[in-house]
């Protein structure tokens, strides 16, 4: 089976096409950082409309990479929520006129679902269900157990920010640009980069949520750090322009939020076992965060203190792509789960609204 991914929920035109067996046959992944560097941050109508710029060539030149012809797709898969509504709208329109003109099923994907099966793509399908997994990326924040397709148990979430967006905000405060384009990714890659000649231990910060009423609480919290770094940098506690206060800082910064990270997943390890009675088979690091290095090390140690492999995507995988659209498009066909031509997109749809599937009988 050959299934034609397509991703556009917020600053990536993206698509690929997969197989079932886990190759992947091409893909495309424009990047918009140039188009919202100069605002600072993501504008969503300028998104959109770069959306609809490129869309119809970014599926042309996937399907050219791969040597294809519409014909020879089994089935179109595209990112229907949560995201950006006119940035989701674009993709949607692409994705269901690409299979209803050409009669193929048509499968609307769940991103976060997607970054969640990410781990499970490959021949050997190293990934079984269930395993314990934290989503770390731009817009979320959260540990869950994926029983299967379509059926999670969230455990912890963010209170406040995303781990994401407070490695941007760190960055910006540091004086790092939003896209460095040595370093090729965002702010929160350009962080990592310089971290690794800091000295974590000049610049303390507090450990979020470590208080005797929030220490057993499985949830994240991000913006006690945010505000920190803020009130340093008011107080002039740094020079942003002194590379060594900031490669000081971010180290700083990277090694709190990656230890919270880290006990946090711990306790939902624990509540995996002893609330949700359920063993989960390994540990599976996904979403934009998890290709920085120092967060995969922290969590390999937690992942061998309970006897668990720690699976992570490659880092290009981590961030949005088409590939995992396209993958979880070939987990739903592989059940059966299709779509009607005349779905919509949904902004906000928390992954434990997702309904277990259930095989219809056959009459
Ligand atoms: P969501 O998936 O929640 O809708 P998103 O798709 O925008 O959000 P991703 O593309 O998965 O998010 O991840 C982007 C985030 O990952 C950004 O906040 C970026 O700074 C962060 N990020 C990317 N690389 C690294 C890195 N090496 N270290 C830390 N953070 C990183
Ligand atoms: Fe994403």
């Amino acid at each position: 089976m050959r299934v034609l991914g397509l991703e556009t929920s917020c600053d990536d035109t993206a698509a690929a096409v997969v197989t079932s067996d886990g190759s992947i046959l091409a893909e495309t992944n424009l990047h918009q950082h140039k188009v919202h560097e100069k605002h600072g941050g993501i504008v969503p109508l300028l998104a959109a409309d770069r959306h609809l710029q490129k869309i119809p060539l970014v599926v042309r030149e996937t399907l050219e990479k791969a040597e294809l012809r519409m014909e020879d797709i089994d089935a179109v898969a595209v990112t229907r929520g949560p995201g950006l509504p006119a940035s989701l709208v674009v993709g949607l329109a692409a994705g269901k006129t690409l299979a209803a003109v050409h009669a193929k099923p048509l499968i609307g994907v769940h991103h976060m679902e997607a970054h969640a099966l990410m781990a499970r793509m490959g021949a050997e399908q190293k990934v079984r269900f269930p395993y314990l997994c934290l989503l770390i990326s731009g817009g979320h924040t959260l540990s869950l157990v994926v029983h299967d397709v379509n059926h999670h148990s969230v455990i912890g979430q963010t209170r406040d920010e995303s781990v994401g967006v407070a490695f941007d905000r760190v960055a910006r405060e540091m004086g790092l640009p939003w896209i460095d384009a040595q370093v090729g990714g965002g702010a929160g890659a350009a962080l990592e980069q310089i971290a690794r000649d800091g000295n974590a231990a000049r610049f303390p910060m507090p450990m979020p949520m470590n208080q005797s009423n929030t220490a057993r609480d499985p949830g994240f919290s991000f913006s006690g750090i945010m505000s920190h770094v803020a009130r340093m940098r008011e107080q002039r506690a740094f020079d942003p322009t002194c590379r060594q206060d900031q490669a000081d800082l971010a180290a700083a910064f990277q090694q709190t939020a990656t230890t919270h990270l880290q006990k946090k997943t711990a306790l939902a390890l624990a509540h995996a076992a002893n609330v949700l009675n359920t063993r989960v088979t390994c540990l599976v690091v996904s979403g934009g965060v998890a290709s920085n290095q120092a967060v995969r090390q922290c969590l390999s140690i937690l992942a061998r203190r309970n006897h668990l492999p720690l699976i992570c995507p490659p880092p290009r995988l981590c961030t949005d792509n088409g590939v995992m659209i396209a993958w979880a498009g070939i987990e739903r066909l592989r059940r059966g789960m299709l779509d009607p031509y005349d779905i919509d997109f949904i902004q906000r749809w928390p992954l434990d609204q997702l309904k277990p599937y259930a095989p219809r009988e056959s009459s």
